[in-house]
């Protein structure tokens, strides 16, 4: 049967980064990964139909009239939708699917489609979080700040997940993550890795 897997993680939390290495570099994994529609503009180097249709905000409403999403949800000011068809038509074909959606998305995809599996990717600590951030050199002072408290509202949804994955090691992130994908199950040391950072986050995320 057909495998759809929903990944998630707060900005900063590596989850594009895992993904496409994932495609890239694993030739035994064949999964299709779905392109969001989304109302925000395209950062350079974006390409329309490569990471996202880039779509204004009243065709997005139009898609929404029309019942065309799966999911969709508001995140940082901007909408972002999976369209229905794409995916019940892949799947129907056969084909395994991957979505990269925030954490309002996977939780709607899993009531559609509840042997999807949801799997959250889990930064090793805020801090490390911020680190990253600021890293990227993609956002201002101010945005980081935003994404940081946001990223604080994420974590607390990380426990209505199938899977955590704890983001700590890009190459162990990157092992789980296979591992999810070839339901070979993620190894206990790590499992347990996870719940635990998992439960400190929790608390520092609700400071
Ligand atoms: P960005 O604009 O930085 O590419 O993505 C912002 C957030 O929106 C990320 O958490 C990303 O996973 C999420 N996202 C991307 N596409 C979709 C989508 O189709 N639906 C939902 N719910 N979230 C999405």
């Amino acid at each position: 049967m057909s495998k759809l897997i929903v990944v998630s993680a707060p900005s900063g939390g590596g989850k594009t980064s895992l993904i496409k290495a994932l495609l890239e570099d694993f030739d035994e994994i064949d999964i299709l990964l779905g392109i969001s529609f989304t109302t925000r503009k395209p950062r350079s180097k974006e390409k329309n139909g490569q990471s996202y249709y880039f779509i204004s905000k009243e065709e997005f409403q139009k898609k929404i009239d029309e019942g065309d999403f799966l999911e969709s949800a508001e995140v940082f000011g901007n909408y972002y939708g999976t369209s229905k068809e794409w995916v019940s038509d892949k799947l129907h074909k056969g084909h395994d699917v991957m979505l990269e959606l925030d954490w309002q998305g996977a939780l709607q995809v899993k009531k559609f489609y509840p042997e999807a599996i949801t799997v959250f990717v889990l930064p090793p600590s805020i801090k490390e979080l911020e680190v990253r951030l600021k890293n990227r050199r993609q956002d201002s002072k101010e945005t980081i700040s935003k994404r940081i408290s946001f990223a604080k509202e994420e974590i607390q949804k990380s426990n209505k997940f199938d899977v955590l994955i704890l983001n700590n090691s890009f190459k162990d992130a990157l092992n789980d993550l296979k591992q999810v994908v070839t339901e070979q199950g993620i190894a206990e040391e790590r499992q347990e890795e996870a719940s635990s950072v998992a439960s400190k986050l929790l608390e520092d995320a609700s400071i």
